[in-house]
């Protein structure tokens, strides 16, 4: 009989499931979108029901569409949505508001009043202090919902992020638990004792009977209940998104990188087996804890990654599909002098301007539609270049390979460009459901399914190489092409 490890892709628009064979070849894939609210202007919130029915219903489809029954699953493996705010009832499963979702930013105001934590908050957590983590949503859920502090207090009511929701609910409330990286995207956990943090929690009035368990990415957590997938299954396995993608990219050692090319990009690094806390502003996160080990990245994001394609296509009309633009942008040499800082949102990390507006500069009568794409494409590469040289400078060490995914790193001539400025080789999986086949092999790894990591880097090896062929000469002339269109939005 084969056996199989499923995975489950708790997204921010879908939930996914996704099975795997021991080759990390996708044997069946079922998916299903559910609504997002948005109950007044930067506020989004989920229907944590919804959630958790899509993900029951597209893992039994997944099973059918295969023909695989619930014993031919050796263990269930968990990614999600980070940050995302969900409480509920301990006695009648039942949510008592809608999930914040990350992007929500309704607590900035709450924010703006805590500024006087940042440095705690950093050294406790490893994060800026932000609206985006969960703890400032928490504590608006408990001072907005009648009686909800109260009833947490007296024990009734249970906090959790989405993986900590899927899996109490398939274990039928047996199971609280968080794994560290997820715990870690809080900004109620302190990353150096692998622990709540009291004075945080105070700080914000959270009753801390309420936290799940902290657990580790990779271990037996429970087994679902039999009524729900035609069976039990081992729930082994859990990590937040970004980190299921290091993992399911094999940055195994120290100085690993990888970056998902999608709407924003979103670049984590490995950075062993200690926090390194940035001077750049990128933010310390716990990777992942397998096997008594812990392992810490460093994270940053570009805003305006792919989007920039977009807004080429949508507000531009210069291309009619994301797809054309790697043949438009070899249609020319070069972008003949011109640049585009994409700072439609403010700049991000490492410069942290966030009033500034984007720019395109250099224009002269050469430049064209086919120099102008090539400029989009090539700034998203110099912005990921800056992240690349911001985390190399915070954990020092040089970057070796940096390992690729997401919908625009279909794109060859960024792949290549990416390899050319950041003088190092570009490897793209064949297999781009990274996410996924990291919570996979976490699960895998806790039941014996894999043996380690060795054995899961020899279980895939298909994927394509982008090696650095630019004259450094080149290099150094365009990035200072580049810095100089920063300095004009820079203070
Ligand atoms: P997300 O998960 O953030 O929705 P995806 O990983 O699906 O994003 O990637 C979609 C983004 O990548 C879009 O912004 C799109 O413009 C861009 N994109 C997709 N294909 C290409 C391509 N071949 N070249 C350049 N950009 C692309």
């Amino acid at each position: 009989m084969n056996k199989y490890i499923m995975a489950f892709d708790a997204g921010t628009t879908s939930e996914r499931a996704i099975i795997f064979n021991k080759n990390s070849e996708i044997v069946s894939v079922a998916q299903k979108e559910f609504s997002q609210i948005y109950p007044q202007p930067g506020w989004v919130e989920h229907n944590p029901m919804e959630i958790w029915s899509a993900q029951v219903g597209v893992a039994v489809e997944a099973m059918t569409k295969a023909g695989i029954t619930a014993d031919q699953i050796e263990a269930i493996g968990i990614t999600n949505q980070r940050e995302t705010t969900i409480v509920w009832d301990k006695n009648t499963g039942l949510p008592i508001y809608n999930a914040i979702v990350w992007q929500c930013r309704r607590t900035t105001e709450y924010c703006d009043t805590l500024s006087n934590l940042k440095d705690l908050i950093r050294q406790k957590t490893g994060l800026v202090l932000d609206p985006y983590f969960s703890a400032t949503k928490l504590k608006w859920i408990l001072d907005n919902v009648e009686n909800a502090r109260k009833r947490a207090e007296n024990g009734e009511l249970l906090f959790g992020t989405v993986e900590t929701w899927l899996i109490w609910k398939l274990t039928k409330g047996k199971v609280h638990v968080t794994d560290y990286s997820n715990a870690s995207r809080t900004m109620l956990f302190n990353i150096n004792t692998l622990q709540w943090d009291d004075d945080i929690c105070e700080m914000l009035d959270i009753p801390m009977c309420m936290l799940p368990t902290p657990v580790s990415n990779s271990e037996v957590y429970g087994e679902s209940a039999p009524e729900y997938l035609g069976g039990s299954i081992k729930i082994c396995g859990a990590a937040g998104d970004q980190q299921a993608a290091l993992f399911g990219q094999k940055c195994f050692h120290k100085g690993d990188l990888k970056n998902t090319y999608g709407t924003g990009c979103f670049l984590l690094m490995n950075t062993g087996d200690k926090p390194t806390f940035s001077d750049n502003g990128l933010v310390s996160t716990i990777g992942w804890g397998l096997n008594g080990k812990l392992t810490y990245a460093l994270e940053g994001s570009v805003f305006m990654g792919g989007a920039i394609i977009q807004w080429l296509r949508d507000e531009l009309h210069m291309i009619n599909s994301a797809q054309e633009t790697e043949e438009i942008a070899l249609k020319v040499k070069n972008t003949n002098g011109c640049y585009i800082v994409p700072a439609f949102t403010g700049l991000g990390a490492p410069y942290w301007e966030p009033e500034a507006k984007g720019i395109i500069c250099g224009l002269t009568r050469g430049v064209g539609r086919n120099h102008i794409v090539r400029a989009a494409l090539d700034a998203i590469v110099y912005q990921v270049h800056d992240i690349v040289s911001a985390m190399e400078q915070d954990a020092g060490c040089k970057v070796s390979t940096l390992k690729v995914d997401g919908g625009a790193s279909n794109n060859n001539y960024l792949c290549q460009t990416q390899a050319d400025i950041s003088d190092t080789t570009v490897i793209r999986p064949a297999c781009v459901e990274t996410t996924a086949l990291g919570a996979a092999y976490l699960a895998g790894l806790a039941v014996g399914y894999w043996q380690d990591e060795a054995d899961i880097e020899g279980s895939s090896k298909d994927f394509t190489e982008f090696k650095a062929s630019m004259d450094a000469k080149e290099r150094k002339d365009r990035l200072k092409g580049w810095s100089n269109a920063v300095s004009m939005l820079l203070k």
